[in-house]
C-alpha cells in the first residue's frame, strides 16, 4: 500500500508531480521518519492532484528529496531521525527571498518553529562559479529554468566555460543550515572548493554533481561517504 502526494516546488508552488510513498513509518509524535521514505518513487512530468490525504501539504521537490536523502544518512548513524514538518500549505508559503544562503536558511528554519514549536533545521545550497560571477549561487535551482533537466544546465555551464582556462575555472558549492529553537537561531555555513571540469563525469548524485571536481573527481564520481566528507552539506551539518 501506498501514500500519494504531490510535489510541489517552493518556489514556484508548481506541482512537478507525483510522490508515491510507500507507507511511512511515523515516530511517536506522527512525523514521517524520513528513512522511511527511501523507496521513494517520483514520477516527473505528470502534474497529479489526487486530492486530500495525510501528507498534502508537505512539499517536496525532486532535488529536496536528494537532500534530505544525504541529511538523513548522515544522521541516522548518530541516531537522529529527522523529520518533516506536517503543517499543510506551510512550506508551499515560504518565499525564499533573503539575499543569502544564510538567509533563505533562517527564512525556512523560522516558518517550520513558529508553525509547530520545535526545534527546526532547514537549509539552503547553492553553486557558485567563479567564471560565471559567482552564479548562479542563490538561484542554482532556477538557473536555465526550474523544469530544465541539470544534464541540459550541465551542458549549458560547459559550453559557457568552454575556453575558459583550467585555473579560472574554480567554483563552490555551499550550504547554509539554519537551526531556530525556542533558545535562539544559529547558522551554520560551510563551502567545497573546486572547479568545473571539461565534461560531466559519474553515476551517482544529482544537479550540479558531474561537472564539479575536487581533485580529479567529480562529486558523481563519489561514493556516498566520501562525498559526505568533504562536501558543503557534509561540513555544514558537522557544525551543526
Ligand atoms: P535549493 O533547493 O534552493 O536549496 O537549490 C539548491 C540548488 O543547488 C539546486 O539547483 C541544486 O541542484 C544545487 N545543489 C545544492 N547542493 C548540491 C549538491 O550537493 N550537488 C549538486 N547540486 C547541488
Amino acid at each position: 500500500a501506498y501514500h500519494c502526494t504531490t510535489i510541489v516546488d517552493c518556489n514556484t508552488r508548481k506541482q512537478h508531480g507525483l510522490l508515491v510513498i510507500p507507507i511511512p513509518e511515523l515516530d511517536s509524535d506522527n512525523h514521517v521518519l524520513l528513512s522511511s521514505l527511501d523507496e521513494t518513487v517520483i514520477q516527473h512530468g505528470a502534474p497529479f492532484n489526487l486530492g486530500l490525504h495525510k501528507y498534502q501539504g508537505n512539499c517536496y521537490s525532486p532535488n529536496g528529496h536528494k537532500y534530505i536523502r544525504e541529511f538523513s544518512r548522515m544522521l541516522t548513524p548518530l541516531g537522529i531521525e529527522p523529520a518533516l514538518p506536517e503543517c499543510p500549505g506551510l512550506l508551499e508559503s515560504i518565499e525564499e527571498n533573503g539575499a543569502t544562503f544564510a538567509e533563505n536558511a533562517l527564512i525556512k528554519a523560522r516558518a517550520v518553529f513558529e508553525a509547530t514549536g520545535l526545534p527546526a533545521v532547514a537549509d539552503d545550497s547553492g553553486i557558485c562559479i567563479d567564471p560565471l560571477g559567482g552564479g548562479p549561487g542563490g538561484r542554482s535551482a532556477r538557473y536555465l529554468g526550474e523544469d530544465t533537466p541539470y544534464p541540459v544546465k550541465n551542458a549549458a555551464i560547459l559550453e559557457r566555460l568552454k575556453d575558459v582556462p583550467d585555473e579560472l575555472r574554480t567554483a563552490r558549492f555551499t550550504c547554509a543550515i539554519a537551526l531556530v529553537t525556542e533558545r535562539g537561531e544559529h547558522v551554520f555555513e560551510a563551502s567545497c572548493e573546486g572547479k568545473i571540469g571539461y565534461e560531466p563525469r559519474g553515476e551517482r548524485g544529482f544537479g550540479y554533481d558531474p561537472i564539479f571536481y575536487v581533485g580529479e573527481k567529480s562529486f558523481s564520481e563519489l561514493t556516498d561517504g566520501e562525498k559526505d566528507a568533504v562536501s558543503h552539506r557534509g561540513k555544514a551539518l558537522q557544525k551543526l
